[in-house]
């Protein structure tokens, strides 16, 4: 599909997030919709104390990355070795953690402690949401700032459209990287050209093992910037704003970083033992220090993932990949083997709550979703409705993944939600596009069964549908703008029905401060394609929609049709639509919502945190006291490196599954069952498009067909209309439409970012 993530992070600055008009709830916020209105009218009433504590929170997670940062650039410099020598001295080798202890308290756990942070703030914000006011009425600096932020600087490389963000993003890692390899470079480079020669080994040879060293002590840092952003529900991810598929972007780049690193840390150790006439070196296994077969295996695990994540082949074999990339636990494994435990402190942080997310996602997807809804619509896609357990929250731009075990058991498939948050349903809904071997099946499955034997069948799966997330934006923050332009490509029109839906939902509860101006624009192969649009009803969900003088919003969509003839015109010619079908599990009595154990139970996902690092750390200082300290009794006894990495192994696993599976334990006790799945799904927003004659999204849209978008001519009678406004341009589609649109934002913004600016924002469907 798709061949490129999109970029165009969406930065939320702290004390302005969106109001999604959430309701202060109970302990643990188990069973308040994070969505609901009730509060959204007025001027803010969060109490003083409350903001304080956003605002000291916000501060103390900035301090924290900041240190975290200023941590790794000051580790090779000689202050920075003598503090790290002062911590180390303070904790003492004769404590419980030992040596472990300095790198995981220098670098681990201000990870920890930001993650708790963000949890906490994210915690206040849904309690005590405060008013986001919308662009046209922020200080100019601050619009600016935005539209900076937003601004696609590169637009056709070969990885795609480059935000200013993306930017900053990348070159803070690549600066420290080259910072931290370089200077430790140096000064080795410098003490062997001071140093009398070794017999036997020339200068040049050491300079190639020092070469190796200092790349190997680079790697801790690449490493967890390679798994902080892959985390699904990474409370540093909400925090900032940036959702999962964005992430994945930086994942990838750190990816090919680190593999970089690993290979040339290999080659360069490789080159030293060959000089040195010891090439078995390479495979060698102490049973005491680095074990450097465990490095190779290690290096060739992160060669296998890199291989086969290169685009080309990731789009084209994808299951594959995904397949190859589970080597990432060898690639684990292997590097704790090479470099013993204590080592990998450096990157323990982003790793340890990769795991914790990574469990909470196998629990939340062990849960079997029953009453699922399928139907094909008129327009060839396949739309379900899954019910979804009391307290279950999402945003207009979350996606879910889901699992038909009966198509395939290992394979999970993204999908944006297309219905609104604010629905008074209990689904959530997506609409998928056959493209491939999976969704085609998928499609047969809902397609081969005919509607009444559905009835009385039951199921039209015959097996159950899992079901995992939600992920992606933590604000919805299409909100903010005034003006919004949409462009979607194919099936990249799914979350801008749901912004429609969500954007009529709050006009019709009058909420402030919302978009007015809305303009879809979508590029569709065929002319079928379009009847999607008669999923939206505006009347049904905004009743004065049709009323100018009770509503403020507008909604435009243009369509065109690039696969067929040329011709202009409105929406009269004849529209060759599938039948729509429908399947519905009508012989499932009880109805199982999908799980709410997920990573946006803040106060949960605290509890789960600290118990699981509070058990790994008793576990691992016990087996270190008790068992592996041996080494340091004045016999010289050495206790196994090998065996010293399997005892921190179970640590981790006591901690996450154990302690950490005892949270969750107590977490699902606190929980209610949902039986509202039916009436839901009877009930559901466009359930009767057949039978309803209303108005649909369709009969206004005006359809151009064999020709593509002007984006510039477009942007700028946007730019006439609304002059001094800002518009937020949101694009989800192919590769080149986000290229288009990134250019189109760019040059329109070129020397007009102080009046109306152009904010790019991409919705990828590339992960
Ligand atoms: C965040 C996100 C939201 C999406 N929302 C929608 C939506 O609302 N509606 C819709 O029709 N499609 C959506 N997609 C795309 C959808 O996930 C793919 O079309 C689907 O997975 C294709 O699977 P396939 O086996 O049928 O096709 P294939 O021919 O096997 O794959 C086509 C392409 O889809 C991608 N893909 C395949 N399998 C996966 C997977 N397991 N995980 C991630 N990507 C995969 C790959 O890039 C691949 O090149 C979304 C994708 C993402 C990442």
């Amino acid at each position: 599909m798709y061949s490129q993530q999109g970029t165009g992070a969406s930065f939320s600055s702290a004390p302005d997030s969106i109001c999604h008009g959430k309701a202060p709830h109970g302990v643990f916020g188990a069973g308040v919709e994070k969505t609901s209105v009730v509060s959204y009218h007025g001027e803010s009433t969060v109490p003083l104390p409350v903001r304080i504590g956003k605002v000291l929170l916000w501060a103390a997670s900035w301090t924290v990355t900041v240190w975290w940062f200023t941590l790794w650039f000051r580790m090779p410099s000689t202050e920075g070795r003598a503090f790290r020598k002062t911590v180390q001295d303070e904790l003492n080798y004769s404590t419980f953690w030992s040596k472990a202890a300095t790198n995981y308290t220098m670098y681990a756990a201000p990870v920890i402690a930001l993650a708790i942070f963000a949890l906490l703030f994210l915690e206040l914000e849904e309690r005590y949401p405060e008013r986001r006011c919308p662009s046209a009425k922020q200080p100019m600096l601050v619009r600016l700032y935005r539209a900076i932020w937003t601004q696609p600087i590169l637009v056709k490389t070969p990885i795609g459209v480059v935000t200013i963000i993306d930017i900053v993003i990348i070159g803070m890692v690549l600066v420290c990287t080259c910072w931290i390899w370089g200077r430790l470079t140096v000064r080795q480079f410098a003490a062997i050209d001071a140093a009398k020669p070794k017999k036997g080994v020339p200068k040049w040879a050491l300079k190639w093992d020092k070469l190796s060293d200092t790349l190997g002590k680079a790697l801790p840092f690449t490493i967890g910037c390679l798994f902080m952003p892959v985390a699904r529900g990474s409370p540093i991810l909400r925090l900032i704003d940036v959702p999962f598929e964005q992430a994945v972007k930086y994942h990838r780049w750190m990816g090919y970083l680190t593999v970089l690193l690993v290979v040339v840390h290999g080659a360069t150790y490789g080159v030293y033992a060959g000089a040195i006439h010891k090439i078995e070196l390479l495979i060698e296994w102490p049973y005491y220090g680095t074990s450097n077969l465990a490095g190779t295996i290690s290096c060739v695990a992160a060669m296998i993932m890199g291989a086969t994540s290169i685009p080309y082949f990731r789009s084209r074999h994808f299951n594959t990949f995904f397949s190859m990339h589970q080597l990432y636990i060898v690639f684990f494994a292997f590097y704790v083997f090479h470099v013993d435990f204590s080592e990998v402190g450096g990157a323990f942080g982003p790793i340890f709550l990769f795991f914790i997310d990574r469990f909470l996602r196998m629990v939340q997807s062990r849960r079997q979703v029953r009453g699922v809804s399928a139907r094909i619509l008129p327009s060839g896609l396949v739309e379900l409705k899954i019910p979804k357990q009391t307290g279950f929250k999402y945003n207009t731009l979350s996606f879910l993944y889901i699992n038909f075990p009966g198509l395939s058991r290992l394979q999970w498939h993204p999908f944006s939600t297309a219905s609104s948050p604010l629905n008074d349903d209990n689904n959530v809904s997506v609409i998928i596009k056959p493209l491939g071997d999976w969704t085609n099946a998928l499609y047969s499955s809902v397609a081969a069964k005919d509607a009444n034997d559905v009835k009385v069948k039951g199921c039209p799966f015959a097996v159950k549908v899992h079901a995992e997330g939600p992920y992606g934006h933590e604000t919805n923050y299409f909100l903010r703008y005034k003006n919004l332009i949409l462009v979607a490509g194919g099936a990249g029109v799914t979350p801008f029905l749901a912004i429609m839906t969500d954007l009529l939902k709050r006009h019709q509860l009058q909420q402030d401060n919302l978009p007015t101006n809305v303009q879809l624009i979508w590029c569709v192969r065929r002319r079928t394609e379009l009847a999607t649009l008669r999923t939206i009803r505006p009347n049904h969900i905004h009743p004065n929609y049709a009323y100018p003088e009770a509503n403020k919003l507008t909604l435009n969509v243009k369509a065109y049709v690039t696969g067929q003839a040329k011709t202009a015109g409105q929406a009269e010619l004849p529209m060759v639509e599938m039948p729509g079908l429908e399947t519905t599990q009508k012989g499932v009595e009880t109805y199982r919502g999908m799980s709410v154990i997920n990573s946006y139970h803040n106060l949960w996902m605290i509890a789960l945190i600290c118990a699981s690092m509070t058990g790994f750390v008793l576990m691992s200082g016990l087996f270190y006291t008790y068992v592996s300290a041996q080494r340091l009794q004045p016999k010289g006894h050495h206790f196994s490196t090998a065996v010293e990495s399997i005892l921190y192994f179970i640590s981790l696993f006591v901690g996450i599954v154990i302690c950490g599976g005892t949270v969750i334990f107590f977490w699902i006790s606190s929980l209610s069952e949902s039986g509202s799945g039916a009436s839901a799904i009877a009930n559901g927003h466009g359930q009767d498009i057949e039978e309803n004659d209303d108005v649909t999204l369709l009969d206004n849209c005006i359809i151009t067909e064999g020709s593509r978008p002007q984006f510039q001519d477009i942007f700028k009678e946007v730019a006439e209309k609304h002059d001094g406004e800002d518009v937020g341009v949101l694009v989800c589609g192919p590769e080149s439409l986000q290229e288009s649109v990134a250019a189109a934002c760019r040059s329109r913004n070129f020397g007009n970012l102080m009046r109306t600016p152009f904010h790019y924002h991409s919705v990828s469907f590339d992960l």
